[in-house]
């Protein structure tokens, strides 16, 4: 909270002579000077690209780029660093598993693809797309007025048709918690090839996709005090090895003939072309930092300030809170009885205060709660009392304008 708020220069900026108050971390968060300064120092030293030149700055280069893997395969305690694919994000890794998922022919008509009604346009698209592509059906598990998963109809609807089962860890619209181990318990009944979707659960929960067992796990960057274009696609090594390739190109072969190519193992077979280098590199640089962090006592300030959050808005009223998971983080998302959250945002902007407004990227889950979208305050390790405060204080101030 505050100890850690001198890493991030952005923090200090000012607005009508008050500090921004950055409330929408779950769109992106900010980034540490450290993450800013991997960045500057890769291009100012040894820009180069990777894997290819044989010269001095190549090598510090690929070294630092494979550094990041490994450090983040590390981090999320995956078997082999080769299980660690670079993408552009979450977005990215969803659409390259559901279109080799296709391309490996997984998928005949009448398999089913099971999703769930809160998940993010980006676990949703793709798996449309792939359920057009092959004649599958997508079925999606119906949420509850809490904000919660309706796990009686996960029974149901998960079952001996389903070949693939994703899911998002978090809710970026709501912050509940999913019951991970419960939904992979029900697809390994039925052999069905598991993803989740980690954005939001990255950098608030400790990942380790060894003990969750899933088959892969997609998440950004951005979301976790790293740059934009950079993500990561986990995947057990026999699935990687056993997929085909995605995108063709330099970087992903082994030997090329005008007729016919052989391909390099994972990850390289899945990273057609130059890779976003400063991307990882930053990426790398913001593992470290995580690491370097007392997690579990920022975690706790965190959730403090949410529950803060919570009570403090119940107070008001004709303020209502959409989704009161058990099991929530980082999100408080609300609407407000007498006016369209565009107008409670751009009312609390003028105050500086930093939110998101709308359906999130989630308009099937919008629809379930029936709610035209929402006010989305979303905080992150560096949020602190103060941040609360004028929340509180501006969604009272926009009510006397409503
Ligand atoms: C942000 C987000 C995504 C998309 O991530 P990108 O970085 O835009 O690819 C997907 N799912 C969830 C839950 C998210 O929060």
């Amino acid at each position: 909270m505050n100890s850690i708020r001198a890493d991030f220069p952005i923090l200090s900026r000012q607005f009508r002579d008050q500090e921004i108050v950055y409330l929408d971390s779950a769109a992106t968060t900010q980034k540490p000077q450290v993450v800013i300064d991997a960045i500057s120092h890769y291009y100012e030293h040894y820009n180069s690209n990777v894997h290819r030149a044989a010269h001095v700055m190549a090598g510090e280069a690929t070294e630092a780029f494979e550094g990041s893997r490994a450090a983040i395969g590390r981090w999320i305690n995956s078997e082999l660093s080769s299980e660690i694919v670079f993408t552009r994000g979450t977005t990215e890794g969803i659409n390259l598993v559901a279109q080799v998922l296709g391309d490996a022919n997984k998928l005949r008509a009448g398999d089913e693809i099971v999703i769930t009604e809160m998940e993010h346009h980006s676990n949703i698209v793709p798996w449309q797309m792939l359920a057009q592509r092959t004649g599958a059906t997508l079925r999606g598990i119906k949420v509850k007025l809490s904000g919660e998963l309706d796990l009686d109809d996960a029974a149901e609807v998960i079952n001996e048709r389903t070949r693939i089962l994703a899911f998002g860890h978090v809710s970026n619209a709501l912050g509940t918690v999913n019951p991970v181990e419960d939904l992979l318990a029900m697809a390994a009944h039925y052999g069905a090839i598991t993803v989740i979707d980690g954005a939001q659960a990255a950098l608030h929960q400790m990942v380790d996709v060894q003990a969750l067992g899933c088959d892969f796990y997609c998440f950004s960057g951005h979301k976790m005090f790293g740059p934009t274009g950079i993500g990561i696609l986990y995947g057990k090594q026999v699935l990687l090895e056993e997929l085909p390739p995605w995108q063709g190109g330099g970087e992903m072969i082994e030997r090329v003939t005008l007729q016919a190519s052989t391909y390099q193992k994972p990850p390289y077979k899945f990273e057609a072309g130059t890779p976003n280098i400063a991307g990882a590199i930053g990426l790398g640089a913001a593992v470290a930092y995580i690491e370097s962090l007392e997690l579990a006592s920022l975690n706790a300030a965190e959730d403090a300030l949410v529950k803060k959050t919570i009570s403090g808005l119940k107070q008001i009223p004709g303020i209502q809170l959409v989704g009161e998971p058990a099991n929530r983080s980082s999100v408080v998302s609300f609407i407000v009885d007498a006016a369209h959250p565009h107008d409670v945002g751009t009312l609390l902007d003028q105050q500086g205060v930093a939110v998101r407004t709308g359906h999130h990227c989630t308009m099937p889950l919008m629809d379930a709660l029936d709610v035209p979208g929402t006010v989305r305050a979303s905080f992150s390790l560096y949020s602190n009392d103060d941040d609360v405060t004028r929340l509180l204080d501006g969604v009272q101030k926009a009510l006397t304008f409503l």
